[in-house]
């Protein structure tokens, strides 16, 4: 076969049971392929997606060009009982005032004492009335097992629970309670490097709310797994349409619509997910090729203060209606990208062998001193390359090394569109000559970075603002995002600061970047942290909304001169009118 024709082979990804049929539909998209486990070698992947946890031993037997879809060790924020006691001992450290953005929460049986005098403490307060509580269990999801009571003699549990102070006071769109879904990347524990997504979902009650009647889950939870199956889920509801879901973008012109300084808010929120992140980031241990999504359910009260449900692994991607459609599609998009592979990760076994990685990766018995081909299994037994291993690692050549980095998934993507589908795996004979190095040279010159720019792949031209209309604008592009992919390389360089609709949103400026790195100094991030908020408060004390916009607008030019981080005060700096927005009917998807 000519040099170049066969070309990288497609990237490929690796779904355990039950992973969501959507990341299937949008990698396959992008132009790659599934793993077969009948066919393939075992490391023949470069994605591996679960819903549930890894094992120890996947992140040990990682090979360069792979990547998993969860770090280990985070249930110190997933697990609302964790979630609660990480949260009690960052407040014992470093203060209520700084970790105050999440309700009083106790864990039953445990703290079943504590739970019983604040209750009283209340009732004698309040003349009798303690207040509203919500008990939930601490290891289901979904709204399941979920209940509000007022009076402790309705508090029934046989099982691990929290209890936790009901926000009775929530922020109401005509009536109707909802809570924020924000979709947060860590791209990296070590150092620690977060983006949150600028889309996301408001997800509503489907029934007005009403502290009369407590046991109607279709007033109280927002989980759309609940409102779905409510009577009036599909009724065209006052304001908030049919279904039980918005964009963030169609919130954020509801926001606007009603005079309120949104910016504020998002970096509310912006704050919650980074000191919630800092409780456990110096515990996660390193895992260079894990990003994790996690989906963070924010309640706002009436008073614009937001506040921290809990943080969701595995945030659900299952499409219940076109709302669903256009936010979960542009944020896998997105998240594939922020894995940043490169051309070598598509040639995965040729890549491997030349890199002479010095981590272990151990694939069976075979070291670095034996080359590891992966190969179809059927075929690796009588593979001639097999045979004369030590030949084939010494016709590699050092600058190897020096691939570009091309997002390659989008290039294949978009070269299928092109030249029709390319469904097939490529045959033996393909395999055999593209472990030519000469080959491997070509293909990478085939898609240098001009290239890049004169493709635009499918997904990325089919992209349409979230919710049609109300356009996010951007706020920093990179072009050319450059993220040191080893945490442990010299390159200290500043990660790109928006990835797709991902936003730079810690490290936020040089002394965050600092305390990030090497061993992570929880302590001044903190303190940065808290410095943010105390000049948002200076500021909104001012109260002049021209100012403070224009002050932001500064601050951004400035960010941009210094070539510093603009992600400190992230959303749109000029958000369309209502009038642009369409807030009417048929905005709001339904199933
Ligand atoms: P789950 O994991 O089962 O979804 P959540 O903690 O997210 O549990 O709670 C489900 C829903 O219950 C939330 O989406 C929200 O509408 C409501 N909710 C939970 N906690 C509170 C609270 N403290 N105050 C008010 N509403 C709450």
């Amino acid at each position: 076969m000519a040099a170049g024709v066969c070309g990288p082979t497609p990237l490929v990804f690796r779904l355990h049971e039950g992973a969501p049929e959507l990341v299937r539909e949008v990698l396959l998209e992008r132009g790659w392929e599934e793993y077969d486990e009948q066919e393939q070698e075992e490391g023949d992947w470069n994605l591996y997606w679960r819903t549930s946890a890894f094992h120890n031993s996947d992140y040990e037997n990682i090979l360069p060009w792979q990547r998993l879809n969860h770090h280990p060790k985070t249930v110190g924020i997933t697990r609302k009982d964790c979630l609660a006691r990480n949260l009690k001992r960052m407040r014992g450290t470093f203060g209520s005032g700084l970790y105050n953005f999440s309700p009083t929460t106790f864990i039953l049986p445990n703290d079943y004492t504590r739970f019983l005098a604040e209750y009283t403490k209340h009732r004698l307060k309040n003349g009798g009335r303690s207040g509203y509580w919500i008990c939930k269990p601490v290891d289901l999801s979904r709204g399941r097992g979920i209940f509000i009571f007022e009076d402790i003699r309705d508090l029934v549990y046989d099982s691990s629970v929290i209890v936790q102070r009901y926000i009775s006071n929530p922020l109401l769109i005509s009536g109707y309670k909802f809570d924020l879904r924000i979709y947060v990347c860590v791209k990296s524990f070590q150092p620690l490097t977060i983006y949150m997504h600028q889309e996301g979902l408001v997800r509503f009650a489907t029934e007005k709310y009403n502290l009369s009647s407590l046991d109607n889950l279709y007033s109280h939870l927002t989980n759309t797994s609940i409102n779905k199956f409510g009577p009036f889920y599909t009724t065209d509801k006052e304001r908030v349409g049919q279904g039980c879901k918005w964009t963030m973008s169609k919130f954020r012109c509801f926001l606007h619509s009603q005079g309120i300084n949104e910016l504020f808010l998002w970096q509310k929120i912006n704050n919650i997910v980074t000191l919630t992140l800092l409780t456990i980031a110096p515990s996660v241990p390193s895992s260079p090729n894990s990003v994790e999504l996690f989906g963070f359910d924010i309640l706002i009260d009436a008073k614009y203060k937001p506040w921290l449900l809990e943080v969701n692994y595995s945030p659900a991607l299952t499409i219940d209606c076109q709302v669903d459609v256009t936010v979960k599609k542009v944020l896998l998009n997105d998240l594939v990208d922020l894995m940043n592979y490169k051309s070598m990760d598509s040639v995965r076994q040729r890549g491997y062998l030349k890199q002479k990685y010095k981590r272990p990766c151990y694939l069976g018995s075979q070291s670095l001193q034996s080359p590891v081909l992966l190969l179809p299994k059927s075929m690796c037994e009588h593979h001639p390359a097999n045979k004369k291993s030590h030949s084939i690692h010494s016709t590699f050549s050092d600058s190897m090394r020096y691939f570009p980095s091309v997002e390659i998934n989008r290039i294949r993507s978009a070269r299928n569109s092109v030249a029709g589908n390319r469904k097939t795996r490529p045959v033996l004979s393909q395999m055999t000559e593209a472990i030519q190095w000469s080959e491997v040279t070509d293909v990478e010159s085939e898609f240098d970075d001009r290239d890049l720019s004169s493709l635009v792949s499918p997904w990325q031209a089919s992209r349409q603002p979230a919710g049609g209309c109300c356009k996010l604008p951007a706020i920093h592009i990179q072009k050319t995002p450059k993220f040191p992919w080893d945490p442990k390389s010299q390159d200290k360089s500043t990660p790109p600061l928006r990835v797709g609709d991902f936003i730079l949103t810690f490290p936020f400026n040089e002394v965050t970047l600092k305390a990030s790195w090497d061993k992570l100094n929880v302590k001044t991030a903190v303190h940065e942290v808290h410095k943010l908020i105390s000049q948002l408060a200076s500021q909104l004390a001012s109260g002049c909304s021209h100012k403070q916009k224009r002050g932001r607008e500064d601050e951004l030019d400035r960010c941009k001169e210094k070539k510093d981080f603009g992600s400190l005060f992230w959303g749109p700096t000029n958000p369309p009118l209502l009038s642009e927005c369409h807030l009417g009917k048929g905005y709001v998807g339904t199933s």
